[in-house]
C-alpha cells in the first residue's frame, strides 16, 4: 500500500496499448483525469493510446474526450480540465503484430530531454496473446530502461503452465520489480483501510486467530449476467474469473501476518505465505468443499432475465457461480473455515469480507430476554464501502435486561469527507510512483494456480453440467448446504 502522501507524481509517458478498448475508455482514462483534476500530472506527462484505428491525434482526443464524459461522474466534470487533459493526449497507430510499425513509437519516446531516464509505463489493455509480441517489439526498439514500468491484466492464464508462459515472455524484458500485475480489488480504499484497522491499531490482533474467530467468509456477488462477454465468460468460469484471483487476494490480505513494516516485499511476501499454507485440495476434497452454479432465468431487480445459456447461445458446463470452504493451515489459523463465494446474477450486487467471532465462552445473563450474534466485522468493498462491527447490547429500560444486535457502522461516505477514489486512480498512480505493493507478484499468481489447479482438473474429471439457480436468488442451495454442515449460514442481510 502507498503510504505517500497523495503528492505530484513525476513526469511520465503513459502508454496505454489498446488505447480505444473497454479498458482504456471506462477505467484508465477516467482514472487519469481524476488525477489531472486533482493536479497531479505535471505539464511534460504524456499519455499514448495505441490502437490500429489509423486515427491522428485529434480523432483519439474525440475518443477520450467522450471517455471522460461518459464515464466521470457530472459532478466532477470540469470543461479547463478535459483540455488539459487532452493536451497531453496522442495516437499511434501499430498492430503488435506488424514491426514495421513501431518506428512511431520510438521516435515519440526518444522525443525527450532524457529519454534514457524518463519514466515509461507500457499499460498492456490488450489481450494476454499480445503481450509477448508487444514486449518483444518493445525490446527489438530499445525502449525499455530500468525505469520503465510494465502493467498487465487479468486474465493472467487460464492454468499454471498458461501463466507461467505470460510471466515468462514479459520476463525475458522486464525485472519482475518492473512489472505490476493489476488486482483491482488491491485499489479498494476499504481493502487497503482492512491492513490498516489490522495493524494500525492494537484491539483486533489479539482476537484476530482461530481462538477466537469462528470462520470468515468472503463474498462478492454480483447482479449483472456475462453480456457481450459470453464468448470470454465460457472459457474462463468463476473460478479462474474471481477466486483465482480476486477472492484469494482478499484472503490474503485477511489471514496474513503483520509484516515488519507495510513495503512492496514483506507484505506480497506474507501474502504469499498465506497461499502456500492454503490445504491443498483432493479429489475428495474438491467433491465435499465446493459448489459450482450457473444461472438459469428468473428475475433481477424486478426485471426479467434471460439465462447464461441463452446469453452464451447454446449450453455449457461453464460455472458463473462457485462457492469452496478453504482452510489456512497454519499456528493462527487452524481449523477456521475460510468460505469463498461468488457468482453472476444473483439478487443482490455486494462484496463484502465477514469475520465471524466465537460466541462467549458462558452466559452471563440468566433469564435475559431478547437475541444475541456473534460478534461480526463486516467489510464492505462495494456497493458502499466501509465497515460495521456488530455487537450484543442492552435494549434501555428498568427491569429485566433486554438484548438486542447493535452495529457500530463506519460509512466511508458518511465519515470523510474526502472524495472516495475509484481503485484504478490510486493504481494509476502506484505504478508511476514505483510502488508494487498492491500488484501481485509473479509467485503469488503462480502459489494461486496451484492451489486453483486441482479444482478445476477434479471439475474437468467429473465434467459435471453445474447447477441450476434462479437468476436473482443467493445461488445454489448446495452453498448454503456447504455452510449448514458446519452449523453455519451465509450473512444474507443487508449489512
Ligand atoms: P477491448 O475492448 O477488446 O480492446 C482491445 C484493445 O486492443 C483495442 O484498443 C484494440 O484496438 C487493441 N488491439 C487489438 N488487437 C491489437 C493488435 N494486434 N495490435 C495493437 N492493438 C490491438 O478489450 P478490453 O475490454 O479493453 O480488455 C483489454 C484487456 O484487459 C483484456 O486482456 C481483458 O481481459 C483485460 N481486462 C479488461 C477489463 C475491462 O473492464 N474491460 C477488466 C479486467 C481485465 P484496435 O482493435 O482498434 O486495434
Amino acid at each position: 500500500m502507498s503510504t505517500e502522501p497523495d503528492l505530484v507524481l513525476p513526469a511520465c509517458d503513459f502508454v496505454i496499448f489498446g488505447g480505444t478498448g473497454d479498458l482504456a475508455r471506462r477505467k484508465l482514462l477516467p482514472g487519469l483525469y481524476q488525477r489531472e483534476r486533482e493536479g497531479q500530472l505535471p505539464a511534460t506527462t504524456r499519455i499514448i493510446g495505441a490502437s490500429r484505428q489509423g486515427l491522428d491525434d485529434a480523432d483519439y482526443r474525440a475518443i477520450v474526450a467522450e471517455a471522460v464524459e461518459q464515464h466521470v461522474a457530472a459532478d466532477d466534470l470540469d470543461p479547463a480540465v478535459v483540455r488539459r487533459l487532452l493536451d497531453r493526449v496522442h495516437h499511434l497507430t501499430l498492430d503488435a503484430d506488424r514491426p514495421e510499425d513501431w518506428h512511431t513509437l520510438h521516435a515519440l519516446l526518444k522525443d525527450r530531454s532524457d529519454p534514457e531516464h524518463a519514466i515509461r509505463v507500457y499499460y498492456l489493455a490488450v489481450a494476454p496473446q499480445l503481450f509477448d509480441p508487444i514486449c518483444t517489439r518493445l525490446d527489438e526498439l530499445g525502449v525499455v530502461t530500468p525505469t520503465c514500468r510494465l502493467v498487465m491484466e487479468k486474465p493472467l492464464g487460464h492454468d499454471l503452465e498458461s501463466s507461467r508462459r505470460i510471466n515468462d515472455a514479459v520476463g525475458r524484458v522486464f525485472e519482475e520489480q518492473q512489472i505490476y500485475r493489476i488486482d483491482h480489488y488491491l485499489g479498494k480504499e476499504s481493502v487497503q483501510n482492512l491492513l490498516v484497522t489490522r495493524f494500525a491499531n492494537t484491539f483486533l490482533e489479539p482476537l484476530w486467530n482461530s481462538r477466537w474467530v469462528d470462520h470468515v467468509q468472503i463474498t462478492v456477488s454480483e447482479t449483472l449476467g456475462v453480456a457481450d462477454r459470453a464468448g470470454y465468460y465460457d472459457r474462463s468460469g468463476a473460478l479462474r474469473d474471481m477466486v483465482q484471483n480476486h477472492l484469494l487476494q482478499l484472503l490474503c490480505l485477511v489471514a496474513m501476518e503483520p509484516p515488519t513494516y507495510v513495503g512492496p516485499d514483506t507484505v506480497r511476501d506474507e501474502k504469499l505465505k498465506v497461499l502456500q499454507a492454503l490445504k491443498p485440495m483432493q479429489r475428495e476434497d474438491v467433491d465435499r468443499d465446493t459448489v459450482r452454479g450457473r444461472y438459469g432465468r428468473g428475475h433481477v431487480e424486478g426485471e426479467a432475465v434471460t439465462s447464461y445459456a441463452d446469453d452464451l447461445g447454446r449450453d455449457s458446463t461453464t460455472e458463473t457461480f462457485v462457492a469452496v470452504r478453504a482452510e489456512v493451515q497454519n499456528w493462527r489459523w487452524a481449523g477456521v473455515p475460510f468460505y469463498l463465494r461468488t457468482g453472476k446474477r444473483l439478487g443482490r450486487r455486494h462484496s463484502t469480507i465477514e469475520v465471524v467471532f466465537k460466541e462467549p465462552p458462558h452466559a452471563m445473563f440468566p433469564g435475559s430476554q431478547g437475541t444475541t450474534v456473534p460478534n461480526r466485522l463486516t467489510i464492505c468493498l462495494q456497493p458502499d464501502e466501509g465497515m460495521q462491527l456488530h455487537l450484543t447490547a442492552k435494549v434501555p429500560g428498568p427491569g429485566g435486561i433486554r438484548l438486542r444486535p447493535v452495529s457500530l457502522d463506519l460509512s466511508y461516505a458518511t465519515t470523510f469527507r474526502e472524495r472516495c477514489p475509484e481503485p484504478y486512480e490510486r493504481l494509476l498512480m502506484d505504478v508511476i510512483r514505483g510502488n508494487p505493493t498492491l500488484f501481485m507478484r509473479r509467485d503469488e499468481v503462480e502459489a494461486a494456480w496451484q492451489w486453483v489447479e486441482p479444482i478445476l482438473r477434479r471439475w474437468s474429471d467429473r465434467d459435471e453440467v453445474p447447477t441450476t439457480y434462479a437468476a436473482g436468488s443467493t445461488g445454489p442451495v448446495e452453498a448454503a448446504i456447504l455452510l449448514a454442515r458446519d452449523g453455519r449460514a451465509w450473512q444474507e442481510s443487508v449489512a
